[in-house]
């Protein structure tokens, strides 16, 4: 069961440099999740406690996840993720058990980084119904606090969790022990858009008339994950075309494609 609802990787390729923007929060992920894995000692000699958990929050997209990664690699770090829908819904009355099994994964790999994503799916305000998928989701997050609070040594495992939908939380889990350090992660600006338009063309060849000011311009409202997407669509429009090279034109129709794509999609969701 274990296998098929965590991932473990011993060192993700993400670097800090591969991450666009989000310059003060990549601070912050490091004075609190690196610092406590790499000089533990330092909060022992002032004597105070590193923050148990951080929790990222902001819009799909915005490179949360690469965040946790890019700590893990850092700092040698396993990187173990798990999905709290997953954790509640995949394997019904399991939710409690695959938390023990999360943090017992965690030991065996130390120094090890849990990455929680859509914490929301178990951690969101109580509803009023006292159905049993309630109950379920609830003994759930109860391991994890509980997990949380057992820590003694906790320099060697660090918890970050993520969640787009922040205003839905239960806010007992923010309270101190637990999800006590808060990172918002926005939508890149204009700056950081840039940056991430340059970190995605890396590989790619592209003409001469291709401008990142420009891209950055257009792309109001992109999310990193939006302007992957771009990048990936302007080269298939340049194959589609039979050439090697990629234009500003490329970029252009992409952006009108994935546009209308979006829109689709949220009218699905609707
Ligand atoms: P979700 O809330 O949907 O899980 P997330 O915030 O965790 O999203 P990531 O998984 O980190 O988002 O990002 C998805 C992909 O989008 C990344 O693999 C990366 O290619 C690209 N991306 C997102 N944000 C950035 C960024 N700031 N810089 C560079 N690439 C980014």
């Amino acid at each position: 069961v274990r296998a098929r609802v965590m991932e473990v990787e011993e060192s993700p390729g993400v670097n800090y440099d591969d991450i666009g923007g989000l310059a003060e929060q990549m601070n912050e992920v490091r004075e609190t999740v690196e610092l406590p894995l790499e000089s533990p000692e330092m909060f022992d000699d002032v004597g105070i406690q590193p923050p148990s958990g951080v929790l990222l929050h902001g819009p799909p997209g915005t490179g949360k996840t690469m965040l946790a990664k890019a700590v893990a690699n850092q700092t040698d770090a396993t990187f173990i993720k798990m999905a709290g829908s997953e954790l509640v819904h995949k394997f019904i009355g399991e939710g409690a058990k695959l938390v023990r099994d999360l943090f017992e994964v965690a030991r065996e790999h130390e120094p090890a980084v849990i990455f929680i994503d859509e914490i929301d799916a178990i951690a969101s305000k109580r509803t009023d119904s006292k159905t049993s998928g309630d109950a379920e989701v609830q003994r759930t997050m109860m391991q994890l606090l509980s997990e949380m609070d057992g820590f003694e040594e906790r320099g060697e495992i660090r918890i970050i969790a993520a969640t787009n939908r922040f205003d839905m939380l239960d806010r007992a889990i923010l309270r101190p022990g637990r999800f006590d350090r808060l990172i918002e992660v926005p939508k890149p600006d204009a700056e950081g858009r840039e940056k991430i338009f340059a970190i995605h063309t890396q590989d790619m060849n592209l003409a001469d008339d291709v401008d990142f000011g420009d891209l950055a311009a257009n792309a109001t409202d992109a999310s990193g994950a939006d302007i992957k997407a771009v990048c990936t669509e302007a080269g298939m429009f340049a194959i589609r075309d039979d050439r090697t090279e990629v234009r500003m034109a490329d970029f252009d129709e992409a952006w009108t494609k994935i546009e209308a794509e979006d829109e689709e999609s949220d009218e699905v969701t609707k």
